[in-house]
């Protein structure tokens, strides 16, 4: 499948200012635009729009490309999504679903993140909230950050927008857990799925995320279960974890802790940076790796072998510079449920 209905209906405006056709696609808008409304209807954007419908196969969509690899998944790709949910409204551009980060404010410094997305790592960066007429025709809203409970002007979105009408995802770290005002006004939204980001449990979890709490986070999770339970036709739960070179053993480790079946987890196997992505290590760390994913076995083992050994990005790897630039010293002592695992990197090394 090449084509996708995301640029007839869709519009990601991300913290530093920058618009999208979608958080997939590989690169922004590159004109400057006062709003959401003038992105969507720009020039540029109308040729995205022209190159889908004449059927090119575009190489800025390869996450969606690779998304599609994943068997198992209930929803393989965000393409897969648009066209099931707005292929309508291709003869008919109209923006329904925006996805917005109003800042980059962040209280943790996640190894697979960086500055746009947390200013833990830079200076914070803030966006203009859109005006109220922008949401007229809006079903579905998918709020990002930075940590969205973190930033309170957050809370004056999810007052501004016609909450009846629209869907709504928040993705968060769980670190905050949102007072009662915030709740209701969660609860007037048509549907919340909650996603919460969990890219492994206890020490991982602290180690991958740096900030993480685990004993915070397990609190949080169980107040959002009985949340959640209150209200199950309008509210639901959606784990991610996204998978990366030193989280990959532990997938499953982390669903059973869950309780919560495979099919209602999302997941994504790290694609960039490229010194955490799995398809660059060796096969015998792969096979391992394999070996304690029952779940997701098979889109992994493509995804695996996607790529071969490439022992300068699997040099970066064995350093992590960028780890070492970002936290404290003392946060970088491999927990010891990771030592059997990290072990496996050095055996037969010939770098
Ligand atoms: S194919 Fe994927 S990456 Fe491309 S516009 Fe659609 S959703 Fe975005």
């Amino acid at each position: 499948m090449t084509f996708c209905a995301a640029p007839f209906v869709h519009m990601v405006q991300n913290p530093d200012g920058q618009f999208r056709t979608c958080c997939m696609y590989e690169k922004p808008l590159e004109g400057k635009y006062a709003n959401i409304e003038e992105a969507f209807d720009s020039e540029e954007n109308n040729i995205i729009r022209q190159r889908m419908l004449s059927g090119e196969k575009l190489p800025e969509c390869i996450k969606c490309d690779i998304d599609e690899m994943h068997e198992g998944k209930v929803k393989k790709s965000y393409r897969g999504e648009f066209n099931r949910l707005y292929g309508e409204f291709v003869k008919d551009p109209k923006f329904k679903f925006l996805e917005i980060s109003v800042s980059n404010k962040c209280n943790f410094k996640c190894i697979d993140c960086g500055p746009r997305f947390s200013n833990q790592f830079g200076p914070t960066i803030e966006n203009e909230l859109p005006s109220e007429e922008n949401f007229e025709d809006v079903v579905s809203l998918k709020i990002l950050g930075g940590e969205p409970f973190l930033d309170k002007r957050n809370i004056k979105l999810l007052e501004m927008v016609p909450r009846h009408q629209i869907d709504l995802m928040i993705i968060t770290n769980n670190s905050i857990f949102p007072n009662n005002y915030v709740l209701d006004l969660l609860a007037d939204f048509k549907l919340v799925n909650l996603n919460i980001s969990i890219d492994g449990i206890g020490k991982i979890a602290e180690y991958v995320r740096y900030g993480t709490t685990w004993s915070r986070f397990e609190r949080h999770w169980y107040k959002w279960l009985d949340w959640i339970n209150m209200d199950k036709h309008t509210r639901y739960f959606c784990p991610h974890f996204v998978l990366h070179s030193l989280n990959a053993p532990f997938f499953d480790d982390t669903i059973k802790w869950s309780n919560i079946p495979i099919m209602d987890w999302s997941w994504d196997f790290l694609h960039t940076p490229k010194w955490l992505n799995v398809s660059y290590l060796p096969d015998h760390v792969k096979e391992y790796i394999l070996k304690k994913n029952k779940n997701v076995r098979e889109p992994l083992k493509k995804f695996l072998y996607s790529n071969e050994l490439d022992k300068k990005i699997f040099r970066q790897l064995l350093n992590q510079n960028d780890r070492h630039k970002f936290v404290p010293a003392d946060s970088y002592n491999i927990p010891d449920v990771m030592e059997d695992y990290i072990d496996l990197f050095y055996r037969n090394l010939e770098l």
